[in-house]
């Protein structure tokens, strides 16, 4: 039998970037919240040393900082004619967890969606007409457009201290910046990062190729910064330790350093750690949620009524909260019906390892998003008539680390995996390598999708979430012709050796390390038979309910996800405030 709680006016479940933005709109706008975390409390000034910590083998090897499986794991299957098998090592998944999730130990690339990633549906039938969608895509619309969401990507950038160059401001383009991106009302708060090495030699290649070159928005301080809520950010020192580190330094966009500091002087807000939420409670209609149950760490159990609900638990635990909860009709893929679990995306990563000669490119100089990219092969933003394909990818070099463990893979191919070869090419190409990375557009397929797994359970008895997923065959096309740009780039910016990497050519392996991005299974729309949410990320079934994270996408972007999480949660948190709180219930009539 579960021991009550105190009624509060919204519950949160889960505490990243989701989470806390969510949490400091409520409480300002006055509500009692209390936000309900499954990991650890973890701060700034209690967990991450003020210098460097170069423990690579805890932290980045071994994925310290992540959620270990032994709490929650995946199965996973390409085809749904498979059994799927769970998961034991994180690599092309990985799950956040503690205090801050995964925006604590995330690299901080602040990309805005392009504004033609919310229409897709609309804007390829207008462009190129009714037969460009490749069989089984199902590309649609998010109901919400980029001019909906640009004020709240300006405050997300405000509030993470976001170092950057505008290249559109207002419809007026900004030499420097992405000469593709949407208006925007204003520049980033903080100037771009320093240059590297590889960022010249990028630019140097993308002018010999006519490509736009910008720096890449940085959720890394380049200089010292207050932020809106009062939060003092010192300036990044490219220590290099930042991709699944912590950053004692102040410098890390993360919800320690920008949210919490103020959040945690609010006295309506409350936090209850080691706390996991196993469902959400409803009401006998089906209607309403009445709150939610979890499981505190001596193993009690606790309901915590609350008037709203938030899920903002990740995406993947989103969705399978939202199938275990009994919230919204899952998707059978059989009849191609039901809405949780539909439009599951990942990211669609290729591009070209490059090896220079007599280079100092100092990779140990790095921050986590300091890197050079362009977006001319992004989105719709190039020409598809000719292409069989939709959508498109970014790319980039990174500096990022010089990392001794992890850089160790970097060498020419051809380069045996160990021994005195091995070491030689290494100590060659450390200072000599980089890749041309690319991250794609990836849309929602009739064949994949996220469900409860008939077999293997949680360390409470619960299903875990399965995952079908394959590369379709336009991400397969699309990565396939992004590849070929990545190797004319390597060879334009004159490297000695360019290798390509093309992973979309096999079939897909969750022990591939690629990308974190996954995306969809609770998608925003304006049509309840192909949307989970409608567009304020209101259940359309429940309407107490809301479920922020990239879950809400309905297909991946050509760029990390955070920013577009952040804007469509403050979106959502503006409606509940100014629409839902007035009066309660559905937001768009279904
Ligand atoms: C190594 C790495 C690098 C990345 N770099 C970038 C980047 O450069 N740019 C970018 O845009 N994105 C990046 N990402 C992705 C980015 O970190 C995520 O998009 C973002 O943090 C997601 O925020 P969230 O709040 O939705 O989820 P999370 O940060 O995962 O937070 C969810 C929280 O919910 C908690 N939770 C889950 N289930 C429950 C439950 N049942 N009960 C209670 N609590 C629960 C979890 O413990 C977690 O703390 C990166 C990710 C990783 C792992
Ligand atoms: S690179 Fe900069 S932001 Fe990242 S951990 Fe180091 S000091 Fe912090």
């Amino acid at each position: 039998m579960a021991q009550q709680r105190a009624r509060v006016d919204a519950v949160i479940v889960g505490l990243g970037w989701a989470g806390s933005l969510m949490a400091e709109e409520l409480t300002r706008a006055g509500l009692t919240v209390v936000a309900l975390e499954r990991g650890a409390w973890r701060d700034t000034t209690t967990d991450f040393p003020p210098a460097v910590d170069t423990d690579e083998l805890r932290w980045s090897t071994r994925r310290g900082m992540l959620q270990p499986q032994a709490v929650e794991t995946l199965t996973f299957r390409n085809r749904p004619d498979q059994g799927a098998l769970p998961l034991r090592d994180w690599n092309c998944f990985q799950f956040g967890w503690n205090v801050g999730g995964a925006g604590t130990h995330w690299n901080g690339m602040t990309w805005r969606f392009k504004p033609y990633d919310f229409q897709p549906h609309t804007l390829t039938r207008r462009r190129y007409g009714d037969k460009k969608l490749a069989d089984g895509l199902q590309v649609q619309d998010w109901g919400v457009s980029y001019d909906d969401l640009e004020p709240f990507y300006d405050r997300f950038e405000r509030l993470a201290g976001t170092s950057g160059k505008a290249g559109n401001i207002q419809g007026q383009a900004q030499p420097g910046g992405n000469p593709f991106e949407g208006p925007r009302q204003r520049d980033y708060p903080l100037p771009p990062l320093q240059r590297t090495r590889a960022c010249d030699l990028f630019d140097a290649g993308a002018a010999k190729l006519g490509l736009h070159s910008f720096p890449v928005p940085a959720g890394n301080t380049s200089g010292a910064y207050v932020n809106p809520l009062g939060v003092h950010m010192a300036p990044c020192t490219y220590c290099g330790y930042c991709e699944f580190f912590g950053c004692g330094n102040w410098s890390k966009s993360s919800p320690q350093a920008c949210i919490l500091p103020a959040l945690k002087r609010r006295p309506n807000f409350s936090v209850l750690t080691q706390s996991e939420v196993l469902k959400v409670n409803l009401a006998a209609d089906k209607k309403t949620a009445t709150g939610v149950t979890f499981i505190d760490a001596a193993g009690r159990l606790w309901e915590q009524p609350a008037d709203i609900v938030v899920i903002s638990a990740y995406q993947m635990d989103n969705v399978r909260l939202m199938l275990l909860s009994g919230i919204g009709k899952p998707y059978d893929r059989a009849s191609g019906t039901g809405v949780v679990g539909r439009n599951y995306a990942y990211q669609t990563i290729s591009g070209a390892s490059v090896f220079f000669e007599d280079e100092h490119l100092n990779p140990f100089i790095g921050a986590g998003a300091l890197a050079q990219a362009v977006d001319d092969y992004n989105s719709d933003n190039f020409d598809h008539t000719h292409h069989d394909f939709i959508g498109g990818a970014n790319m980039l070099i990174h500096s990022t680390n010089g990392r001794p463990i992890g850089m160790g893979g970097a060498v020419p191919p051809g380069t045996p995996r160990w021994g005195s070869d091995w070491k030689k090419a290494y100590r060659d190409s450390y200072q000599n390598s980089n890749s041309v990375y690319c991250q794609g557009t990836s849309y929602g397929h009739r064949d994949v999708y996220l469900d409860l797994d008939p077999t293997y359970t949680d360390r409470h008895g619960m299903p875990l979430l399965r995952v079908t997923f394959d590369w379709n065959e336009n991400d397969a096309r699309m990565a396939h012709f992004i590849a070929d740009r990545a190797v004319e780039m390597g060879h334009a910016m004159g490297a000695k050796v360019v290798s390509r990497f093309e992973p979309t050519a096999k079939a897909f392996s969750p022990m591939d390390q690629l990308s974190s991005h996954t995306t969809g299974g609770a998608v925003m729309g304006a049509d309840p038979t192909t949307s989970a949410l409608n567009p304020y990320l209101q259940s359309w079934d429940v309407h107490n309910v809301f479920v922020a994270g990239a879950s809400c996408f309905a297909n991946n972007g050509g760029c990390n996800p955070t920013g577009t999480v952040a804007a469509t949660t403050l979106w959502a948190a503006h409606a509940i405030k100014e629409q839902y709180l007035k009066n309660p219930g559905p937001l768009v009539k279904a």
